[in-house]
């Protein structure tokens, strides 16, 4: 518990001080900001001391669940012991080798090697260099060219909002930069038309070999994507589509990134998505689950093809951050998956509670304004529509979707809304009573935008 006396005008000092990522500033400090003072399981308090259940998991990322001492014990003791040292000029601290090898022994055999960042962002601009360098080193330098998705998302960077498929991002700030082009996302609930999951699946998978084709083979370095696409709104793929991407990029010589912020971790019941998907990435950005949140950091898997070039071949990387692989992040992050290891988080995910909330979560499907409701682990969303049968969609989908989110929070439950999408993604630790309130709060929410766009 924290004893420091309460600051009764901190929304006052925030509206004052503090510019908020992703905010409209005015019209939050019109409104005021909510201030969360503490947490427990998945649970945070805000400073009115109204509690609510945070299905979100923070951002994403408190996979393990909050209030974790142990976590807090492990930073502090090496805090104590070596606060910093930097791994740059022949040094190493040994939070940062062990996090690296803890890492590698999860990815399935080929992704030996980690590269660390302090965020997704920083990992992506990583990966970006990285992609670019090993072509470059083979004797390719004309192969710099990147292809990305429409609505994904990849970070706030230059080159992560590049990279990012979110139009108001590109502009603001003259993006995308050069390189960077974006094909079509696997949305079949709103793009499929009359084509089967499944179909659909494979033509939006066809429009990486077009676009491949339209830049040339010898000039594109890599393909990114999320496995499943998160920010853009849980956008889960059809069956056919990794399988194909993956049978694309190796057949044409391209760089697979399974971009894992968001995937890895759990929270697919697997310890990356790309498991999941049976698909084998080149390249791996991963953040977020790494230290469930209590401190930043994040890295880029790279498989032995690419790390034997980078090792071999490229001579000294030009590329760091002060903050790589901080001992004390490296040391917290260590703790958290150790707690995923010894509470068997991943299989819990995979055989226990990500089935519970699939039936959970299911079951919304039959509210007169769910169109869809689906999930793998714990990342699900429900799609909002307007016409079941037609899957016709509001015409509003920005107010439809803030509309059942406030629902939600004004209820103690943290949902998010992306459009007319209402997503999912709990901490690992969730209980089953705790996602039947999710679910039901959720319930009451559908009913309220029912009995509002009736009225
Ligand atoms: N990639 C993905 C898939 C993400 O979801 C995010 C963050 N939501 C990022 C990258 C960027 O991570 P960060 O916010 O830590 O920079």
């Amino acid at each position: 518990m924290n004893d420091a006396p309460k600051i009764s005008n901190l929304a006052a000092i925030d509206a004052a001080h503090h510019l908020h990522p992703f905010s409209d500033m005015k019209q939050l400090n019109a409104k005021g900001t909510r201030i969360i003072e503490r947490a427990e399981g998945v649970f945070i308090y805000d400073s009115t001391g109204k509690r609510y259940l945070d299905a979100f998991a923070g951002l994403w990322c408190v996979n393990v669940g909050y209030g974790r001492t142990s976590i807090a014990e492990a930073a502090r003791r090496q805090m104590e012991e070596l606060p910093y040292y930097n791994s740059f000029f022949g040094t190493t601290t040994p939070p940062a080798t062990l996090l690296a090898q803890k890492i590698a022994s999860h990815t399935g055999g080929k992704l030996n090697r980690i590269f660390f960042t302090n965020s997704g962002s920083e990992a992506t601009d990583t990966w970006f260099r990285i992609a670019r360098v090993y072509w470059k080193a083979l004797g390719k330098p004309e192969k710099t060219e990147v292809i990305a998705r429409k609505n994904g998302y990849h970070g706030s960077t230059v080159a992560g909002a590049s990279l990012g498929g979110m139009k108001l991002m590109h502009e603001q700030g003259n993006l995308p930069i050069e390189g960077v082009h974006h094909i079509g996302q696997p949305y079949w609930y709103a793009e499929g038309g009359d084509l089967t999951p499944d179909e659909f699946g494979l033509k939006v998978a066809r429009e990486l070999e077009a676009k491949i084709d339209e830049l040339g083979e010898d000039r594109v370095a890599a393909f990114v994507a999320e496995p499943i696409q998160g920010a853009g709104g849980v956008i889960i793929p059809p069956d056919t589509y990794w399988p194909k991407i993956a049978r694309i990029c190796k057949a044409r010589n391209i760089l697979l990134v399974s971009d894992e912020v968001i995937c890895g971790f759990g929270r697919l019941g697997s310890w990356f998505g790309y498991q999941h998907f049976g698909i084998e990435p080149d390249l791996a950005p991963i953040a977020k689950g790494l230290s469930s949140g209590y401190l930043p950091i994040g890295g880029v898997m790279v498989s032995d093809r690419v790390a034997d070039v980078m090792v071999n071949e490229l001579g000294e990387f030009y590329h760091g951050f002060t903050y790589s692989g901080h001992p004390v992040c490296a040391a917290a992050a260590l703790e958290n998956i150790r707690i995923i290891e010894d509470e068997g988080l991943v299989e819990r995910v995979r055989d226990d509670i990500g089935p519970y909330f699939a039936a959970a979560w299911k079951s919304l499907e039959d509210h007169e304004v769910v169109g869809q409701a689906e999930s793998v682990g714990l990342m699900g969303a429900v799609q909002l529509a307007a016409d079941k049968a037609t899957r016709r969609r509001y015409s509003k989908p920005d107010d439809i979707g803030t509309l059942v989110r406030n629902h939600c929070v004004e209820n103690g439950v943290i949902l998010r809304a992306t459009g007319d999408r209402m997503l999912a993604s709990p901490a690992l630790t969730i209980s089953r009573s705790e996602v039947d309130q999710v679910v039901e709060k959720l319930r009451h929410a559908l009913d309220h935008l029912r009995d509002t766009v009736t009225a």
